[in-house]
């Protein structure tokens, strides 16, 4: 059989995350066709009760040992055009597509919604896993519906959007469906009229400084990632997982409570009357902006990422995070939760 000959025993999976940490996989397989993914979740298939990590560009994932059992590193390609009509079209993307090729393919043919996705790591299949979101949209505003392979029932699945419960960075994909499915492809609508999301401020300043005369999907996916490279580190030069910790959420009167005793903190009024704060904030109030211990640190620049700056072990970014985690709590009494998933 095929596949046998294509998985393979004992691989470094350096090379897979852009933390950069070694860890190694006991079995690993790159798939490339919906097929190849049917076969291998197939009941009498080989793999049946070996653990199993659906892997895409390994841009939000720390290992912290090596993997025992099958890492399956989604490869599918492909983009096609199910519906073109006047003002819209709709698409559908194949799970190992690049994301930020995808904005780029999106933006050359003027079609709109995910220019201010512009740059974001990692594959197609597993932007709705933690619904990827950033200055102001979310993949959540565009996606239609996500074809999937059940583990459960062993069959191919259509989730329209609204039954994914995408959230702030969440999704059943990392909740109640959590190693349920295997995203093989997504749909998305996309705007042909010239509607542009630019109000998130640091987009705005960017835009201003620019000095944009007229708007348009390239000048505001120039913007980004223009913002973006200025802001965060390059993983191919320090590794890390963009954002480690999501920002917490609190109720109102904790957030009042909490801005009359430390009155620069950031937070952000939700419309239900919590406040989402700021846990870069947090955390560099707590001291550890610029922090390094061996090679495990915390960025310079951005609080919220924690870099590998060569050598360091998934152990001792746990630890760091974990460090970091106490304080905060010690602190203000605010709990932060990983965003990057931790194996
Ligand atoms: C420098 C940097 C900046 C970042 N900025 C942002 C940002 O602005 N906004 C944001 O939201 N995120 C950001 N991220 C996080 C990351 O890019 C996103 O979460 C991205 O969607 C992860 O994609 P991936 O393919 O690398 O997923 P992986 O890290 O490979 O996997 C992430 C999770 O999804 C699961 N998964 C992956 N593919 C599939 C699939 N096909 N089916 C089922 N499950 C799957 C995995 O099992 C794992 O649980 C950033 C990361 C970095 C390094």
């Amino acid at each position: 059989m095929d596949r046998i000959e294509t998985i393979r025993q004992d691989v470094s999976l350096k090379d897979y995350n852009t933390f950069g940490i070694e860890a190694r996989a006991k079995y690993f397989i790159s798939v490339r066709t919906e097929e190849e993914v049917y076969r291998l979740f197939d009941p009498g298939s080989m793999i049946r009760g070996e653990r199993l990590l659906i892997l895409g560009g390994g841009s939000n994932i720390l290992f912290t040992d090596d993997f025992d059992g099958l890492v399956v590193k989604m490869d599918l390609k492909g983009i096609q055009t199910m519906q073109d009509q006047a003002d819209y079209a709709e698409i559908k993307v194949s799970a190992g597509e690049n994301w930020d090729g995808l904005v780029q393919h999106c933006v050359q043919r003027h079609l709109g919604g995910l220019e201010n996705l512009s740059l974001i790591p990692g594959t197609v299949g597993a932007a709705p896993v933690q619904n990827i979101g950033a200055y102001g949209a979310e993949i959540r505003d565009v996606l239609i519906e996500v074809n999937c392979w059940d583990r459960w029932s062993s069959q191919v699945v259509v989730l329209p959007a609204e039954d994914c419960q995408l959230g702030y960075r969440n999704s059943i994909f990392k909740t109640s469906a959590k190693d349920r499915y295997v995203i093989l492809s997504i749909t998305l609508r996309l705007s042909k009229q010239a509607v542009f999301n630019i109000g998130y401020s640091s987009l705005e300043l960017e835009l201003e400084h620019i000095g944009v005369r007229e708007l348009s999907l390239e000048v505001i996916r120039d913007a980004v990632i223009s913002v973006r490279r200025r802001k965060l580190p390059d993983p191919a030069r320090a590794g890390n997982a963009g954002s480690f910790f999501r920002n917490p959420e609190v109720s109102g009167t904790i957030y009042d409570d909490l801005k009359l005793a430390f009155p620069g903190l950031v937070g952000y009024p939700q419309p239900d009357g919590s406040c989402k704060l700021a846990a870069g904030w947090l955390i560099e109030h707590c001291g550890w902006k610029g922090y390094r211990q061996g090679d495990a640190g915390v960025h310079p620049e951005q609080a919220l990422v924690l870099v590998n700056y060569g050598n360091a072990t998934g152990q001792e970014i746990l630890q760091l995070a974990t460090q970091i985690r106490q304080s905060v709590k010690k602190r203000f009494g605010v709990e932060l939760e990983a965003e990057v998933n931790i194996l």
